[in-house]
């Protein structure tokens, strides 16, 4: 399927690796100029270097910390104007509702409700203007079911939800969605890091953790960052014009509700 994205420009904040990197590298086979962040240089350049060298489209990186007004500043600086935004940062610790201070909530607030906010008012005015727009929220399933371990990421996201469900239905008019794409458990570094603290508090092995994992997911596997990817290059897409501020769970049937 065309996607209609040829040209188009798009910013993916944290988009170095999983996640992230599985939406720049579908909207670079649709054709999409990409603005690539994350903190890491290195890690950075790699990825922008592999998406050129594959998908023939131009890649800027911005190596900055996205939770900081500095990092989001630098970022919005590269392309003030994106058609697409793809909003993304590192989840919060997991941990107990026992464990958590205000300085622990601030971060998370800032990390995955205040970041993806801001970056929103700054760029949902060019997309109105222009009068065509996607904005796509990497969330969580946390938001349509708690995870008792990730309260911070319950708490901040659930805040973001609110603000989509609002803002979404006010830029409609004007060609512009916003929509939410919640990810179940996917292979990258985050699954990885939460599976070593199963391991850790339980004293199980890696292969355990993952197997008890596995076996609450309906489709008995862990999602890819490419199928992740192309879910959100649908979002994208000229065809998903009439999707306005959804909650759309990739989780392999994970979350178990009727709706
Ligand atoms: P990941 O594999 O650990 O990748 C995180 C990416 O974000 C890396 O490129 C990282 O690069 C970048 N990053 C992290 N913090 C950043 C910051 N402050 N500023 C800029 N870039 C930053 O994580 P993931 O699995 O793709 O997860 C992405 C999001 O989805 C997270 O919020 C996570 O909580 C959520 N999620 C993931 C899963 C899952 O199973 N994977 C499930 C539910 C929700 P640097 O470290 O170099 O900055």
């Amino acid at each position: 399927m065309d996607l209609g994205l040829k040209g188009k420009k798009a910013i993916i904040c944290a988009g170095s690796k999983g996640l992230g990197r599985g939406c720049a590298e579908a909207l670079a086979a649709a054709g999409v100029d990409l603005v690539l962040n994350a903190r890491t240089a290195s890690t950075l350049e790699e990825t922008a270097e592999a998406i050129r060298a594959a998908h023939g489209v131009n890649v800027q990186t911005v190596a900055c910390d996205i939770t900081t007004e500095e990092g989001r500043a630098e970022v919005l600086a590269a392309l003030p104007n994106p058609d697409i935004l793809v909003n993304n940062a590192g989840g919060p610790p997991p941990g107990l509702w026992s464990d958590w201070e205000i300085e622990d909530f601030e971060k998370a607030l800032h990390a995955n409700m205040l970041t993806p906010i801001m970056l929103m008012k700054n760029t949902l005015p060019h997309m109105i203007d222009r009068g065509w727009g996607r904005i796509v929220n990497i969330t969580s399933q946390s938001v349509k079911a708690p995870i008792p371990v990730l309260g911070l990421s319950n708490s901040a996201r659930a805040g973001l939800t609110g603000y989509v469900a609002g803002t979404a239905r006010q830029v409609a008019q004007h060609g512009v969605t916003i929509n939410n794409l919640l990810p179940g458990i996917h292979a990258t570094d985050r699954a990885l890091a939460l599976d070593g603290g199963v391991v850790k508090t339980e004293g199980i092995t890696m292969d355990e953790a993952k197997a008890r994992r596995q076996a609450a997911i309906p489709a008995r596997r862990y999602g890819t960052s490419e199928e992740f990817g192309a879910a959100c290059a649908f979002l994208c897409s000229v065809h998903a014009g009439f999707i306005v501020g959804q909650n759309i769970l990739h989780d392999g049937g994970g979350v178990n509700a009727t709706i």
